[in-house]
């Protein structure tokens, strides 16, 4: 069985963690002067009282929120500072520098081989076979007692294919670190979510995040999901009020409208479904590769002058055709109905010109 308290590092360990005024007293009083803060309010007025308040270390009304919607219990949610800040963290707390590795699957999410260099930890890489699927033999070489976190993203950015679960329960059964999928895109999948096995795995790891099918990438919101003693690692890591009052607030307030969220989720799958039916139509394009998230990874006989031509059109597309295993690939992130059609017709005279 693995223990989750001996994977982190030695000086996390034993780590005592900032303590905070809301920390050391948690209850009603009428008057707060633990925190110098200023007592009078905040230049925004009575409307936002709270403003001149620290916000909530730990965030439990975002995440009584959260868990109504989600089914996991607040004690296994960590929120951070978009996904990016729960990546950093989880090489902060478990991988020594300089000493530890992770196993990266790529092509994939760009963020985990930077975070693994801000913080001086090896990235071993594992390409995808092709159809983009685990390679469960080079990654079982790859893995050794120094390898503290695989990273899975699925459904995988930039190729938009869920990752097969049988593969990825191998993984989470064999490995004694943690195994962390990126579920970014999970709300536009056919693939089910992660979050109903935290029960069966301790070395599972499940990012989410506000940033798509929510439609708040500016308000940089993202959710780790994990066993009591991860939440718990991450929580004693993280900066006491990574999470500020306004993003509270507005995240509140728009889990109020999941009705609009499910309705454009349901739209992007339609659209997704439609735009490959159209483009696989066109000689330009060799291959629409099968999507399960927003966008959708197209290779087509010349991807840089293609994408230059679609620039001249003001539509910005993304370049990968640099990127391993992408040869010769652009990714459209789905847009609305018009803006889907104003992408095929570009293509279409391009085509012809
Ligand atoms: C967009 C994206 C994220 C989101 O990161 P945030 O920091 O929450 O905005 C995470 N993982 C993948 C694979 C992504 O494509």
């Amino acid at each position: 069985m693995i223990d989750i308290n001996n994977l982190q590092r030695e000086n996390i360990k034993n780590l005592r963690p900032y303590s905070t005024a809301r920390d050391e007293y948690k209850g009603q009083a009428s008057v707060f002067l633990d925190a110098n803060e200023n007592s009078f309010g905040s230049p925004l007025g009575p409307s936002d009282q709270n403003y001149n308040r620290y916000p909530d270390p730990l965030q439990l009304d975002l995440k009584d929120a959260i868990s109504r919607i989600k089914g996991v219990p607040i004690e296994n949610t960590f929120l951070g500072n978009g996904s990016d800040e729960a990546i950093d963290l989880l090489f902060r707390a478990f991988c020594e520098p300089g000493k530890d590795n992770v196993v990266l699957l790529p092509p994939t999410y760009g963020m985990y081989e930077v975070s693994a260099n801000i913080n001086n930890v090896e990235a071993r890489k594992v390409n995808l076979l092709p159809g983009f699927q685990l390679d469960l033999e080079k990654i079982a070489e790859a893995i050794d007692a120094h390898t503290k976190l695989i990273f899975i993203c699925s459904p995988n950015n930039p190729t938009g294919n869920s990752i097969i679960r049988t593969d990825i329960e191998t993984v989470l059964a064999n490995f004694n670190g943690l195994v962390v999928i990126d579920e970014a895109y999970i709300n536009y999948a056919k693939q089910h979510t992660f979050i109903k096995e935290l029960t069966e795995y301790p070395n599972l790891v499940v990012l989410q995040t506000f940033s798509k099918a929510w439609g708040l990438a500016a308000l940089r919101l993202g959710m780790a999901f994990a066993a009591r003693p991860v939440i718990d690692i991450l929580n004693k890591v993280k900066p006491p009020y990574n999470i500020n009052q306004s993003t509270q607030d507005i995240a509140l307030k728009a889990i109020e409208n999941i009705a609009q969220v499910n309705e454009w989720i349901r739209i992007t799958v339609e659209e997704r479904e439609k735009l490959s039916q159209d483009l696989v139509q066109l000689p330009m394009v060799r291959k629409v590769h099968p999507s399960d998230a927003n966008f959708i990874l197209v290779e087509v006989d010349e991807a840089l002058k293609t994408y230059n031509a679609l620039v001249e059109q003001g539509i910005i597309t993304r370049d990968r055709s640099k990127v391993t295993l992408c040869e010769g690939c652009l990714r459209f992130t789905i847009g609305t109905v018009k803006e889907n059609e104003t992408l095929l017709e570009a293509l279409k005279t391009l085509q012809t010109a």
